[in-house]
């Protein structure tokens, strides 16, 4: 499968049916299954031969979907979560515990910096935020004997900040640390961290991957370069044995490209349980074999809608990376030459009241709290996610007042711009 092109893989990858057998990944909606014999199940448990023995730890339609992903990204292993949420708890959690640290981008969602700040130091795990454009010294000097992971989005949400990954995966590297790059908003038809030094990727499938609002989902990818076994002091989880697994060395056992996605399925899912429901994982999978159609599509539309707000009157500001002039527009054309994705953030000049007047007027676009899907809608933050803030704390976060993010979609590119039109009259 790795040697067929990205479009092929997002229609291909991760499930070859043989002959006779369903051409469509199958639903396997079931709990359970079922064995002749005890020794048979026995060694499942012991990791000693493989199969599915219950749907919290792995379940076939989920993982051929998780195999497609990994070859997008061109990864070793992968898997599904039920959230992009538990993808990044997972991905941090599976290498860190109380008394550890990990340097993060201070551009990030705003639900994975509320987990970091707020819940994973409630376990003890603490955070240091750059500022991601911040010079290589900065950058260096966050790390602490206990820094376990580094920690970036591709472009954040919603600040739209492109990371520049390869300065961040030689400070990881550097200090002998994974870089892990959550790389929802421009999938990996736009960009592959990987080639670029990210040791370990994640998703929100509820965005782009998805791409019709079905199913909220994640992924994580390990792309089995990272060597945990220089630093085995470091990474006790995977490089000694697990006494809570029958007393299996995750990187003896498995090799660098199974450990982290091993321990991170019977250690974690085990636990926590954060699994996707089989049919989420096939709504995924309908979404995924046209995602390689959908984002250049999102692209050109949501640059098409930049350049229009850009030269509109009653518009203070526009930010889009891919937006000749925008402050992350080297960057971006560095990382994704061909498009960054369909998400575009302006102010409208008048400040709160006039986003507002503005999202009030909008026919086609709707308004809602989600990104990243087929069809338009616009989120006003100031009014709804953090309007409980006043504007001086907004300022403090990033989010101005008039801040309106539009998640462009891929309906004409002539009806989005209309509405846009229309609803700037009424300000
Ligand atoms: C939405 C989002 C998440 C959280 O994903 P959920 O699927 O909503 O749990 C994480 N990272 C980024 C960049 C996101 O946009």
């Amino acid at each position: 499968m790795s040697n067929y092109k990205k479009g092929t893989n997002c229609l291909h990858a991760g499930y070859v049916p043989e002959s006779g057998e369903p051409r469509n990944i199958p639903i396997v909606q079931s709990t359970t299954f079922r064995y002749g014999t005890s020794e048979a199940m026995g060694a499942l448990f012991d990791l000693e031969a493989e199969g599915y023995f219950y749907t919290r730890l792995q379940n076939p339609t989920s993982d051929r979907v998780a195999a497609k992903i990994c070859a997008l990204e061109g990864g070793a292993a992968a898997m599904l979560t039920s959230s992009g949420q538990a993808a990044n708890f997972f991905a941090i959690f599976n290498i860190c515990s109380a008394g550890d640290h990990v340097v993060a981008s201070a551009a990030i969602y705003g639900g994975t910096f509320n987990l970091f700040s707020v819940t994973m130091r409630r376990m003890g795990i603490q955070f240091t935020f750059v500022d991601p454009n911040c010079s290589e010294e900065e950058l260096n000097a966050a790390f602490q004997p206990n820094t376990k992971a580094m920690f970036g989005e591709t472009i954040a949400n919603p600040a739209l900040t492109v990371l520049d990954i390869e300065k961040f995966a030689r400070a990881a590297h550097a200090h002998g640390v994974p870089l892990i790059v959550d790389n929802t908003f421009p999938t990996p038809i736009n960009c592959r961290p990987f080639q670029w030094g990210a040791d370990i990727v994640t998703h929100s499938t509820t965005k782009y991957m998805d791409g019709h609002a079905n199913q909220v989902g994640g992924a994580i990818v390990d792309s089995g370069s990272f060597d945990w076994t220089k630093y085995p002091d470091k990474y006790p989880g995977l490089c000694t044995p697990d006494d809570s697994y029958h007393g299996v060395t995750y990187t003896e056992r498995f090799g660098l490209g199974g450990a982290f996605i091993t321990k991170a399925t019977v250690q974690l899912m085990r636990d926590f349980g954060s699994t996707p429901a089989p049919m989420n994982a096939y709504f995924l999978n309908v979404g995924l074999e046209t995602l390689h159609l959908r984002m250049p599509q999102h692209c050109a539309n949501a640059l098409a809608v930049a350049k229009f707000l850009k030269g509109h009157d009653k518009v203070a500001w526009v930010t889009c990376p891919s937006l000749e002039g925008d402050k992350n527009y080297d960057l971006a054309q560095k990382y994704m030459p061909n498009g960054t994705c369909g998400v575009v953030t302006f102010g409208v000049k008048g400040g709160r009241k006039a986003a507002e007047t503005f999202m009030a007027g909008l026919k086609l676009a709707s308004i809602a709290t989600h990104v990243a899907d087929a069809k338009t809608c616009v989120l006003h933050p100031a009014s709804s996610t953090h309007r409980q803030m006043s504007d001086a704390e907004l300022e403090a976060a990033g989010v101005s007042p008039d801040l309106v993010r539009l998640s462009v979609g891929i309906e004409d590119p002539a009806d989005i711009i209309a509405d846009l039109t229309q609803a700037l009259e009424n300000v």
